[in-house]
């Protein structure tokens, strides 16, 4: 089974996700992170998040054992991953690795923005998460805090909104729910109720899929 999650930063996506494939069995990727790699290697040697050759190279030679490195959650790397994950070739260079992630048995939870739209257009479920800017503002905020960054929820809202806009208005692979997505406000919701109601989604797919 491939469940295929995507919706803006900080919506909750990446918890759910964890959760889902911890529930059902399956593998986890949280595709943010491949970008996140990407922009933190160019930061690291000093070039700028659009400098494409250099963002390609990267993007080619993506190290899967460095994702847990927690400097890639930082603000900072969040916003660069943001820039890198616009250039095309950076986004093809990468979709092989997440696919054969995917297709590898027994099946994976994928979250990203372009899950459900471009990598595995036919998933066998698909949720596109959102929450008000604020409230993700907000808990993006006390995960960094708890991360020990030092942060200011003005900017880090600021920061979202940013990502939002650059995210749904590129050209390649934009951040937008897929026509047979289903969808997950996750705004009034805490971590376990939106759990139960990522399982109902999945569980009332796979009743209709015995059914149909
Ligand atoms: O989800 P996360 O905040 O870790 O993603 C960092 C950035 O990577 C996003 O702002 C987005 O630009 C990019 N991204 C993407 N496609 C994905 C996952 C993330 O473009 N599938």
């Amino acid at each position: 089974m491939i469940i295929a999650i995507d919706g803006p930063a900080a919506s909750g996506k990446g918890t759910l996700g964890k959760q889902l494939a911890a529930h059902y069995g399956l593998r986890h990727l949280d595709t943010g992170l491949i970008y996140r790699a990407v922009a933190k290697t160019l930061l690291d040697a000093g070039h700028s998040p659009e400098n494409r050759a250099r963002a390609v190279a990267a993007a080619e030679a993506i190290d899967p054992t460095r994702f847990h490195e927690p400097a890639l959650k930082s603000q900072a790397v969040g916003a660069a991953a943001s820039l890198v994950s616009a250039i095309p070739e950076v986004r093809k260079a990468v979709l092989a690795f997440q696919r054969s992630f995917g297709r590898t048995p027994p099946g994976a939870v994928l979250d990203g923005r372009d899950i459900g739209t471009v990598i595995f257009p036919d998933a066998d479920v698909k949720i596109f998460v959102t929450a008000t800017p604020e409230v993700r503002a907000r808990r993006r905020a006390r995960e960094l805090r708890e991360a020990g960054d030092r942060v200011n929820e003005a900017e880090v809202l600021a920061d979202i909104r940013g990502r939002d806009e650059r995210d749904s208005q590129r050209a390649v692979a934009p951040l937008k729910a897929a026509p047979d997505a289903h969808l997950l406000d996750t705004t009034h919701l805490d971590i376990d109720a939106a759990f139960r109601a990522a399982i109902d989604i999945v569980e009332a797919v796979r009743a209709g899929r015995k059914r149909g």
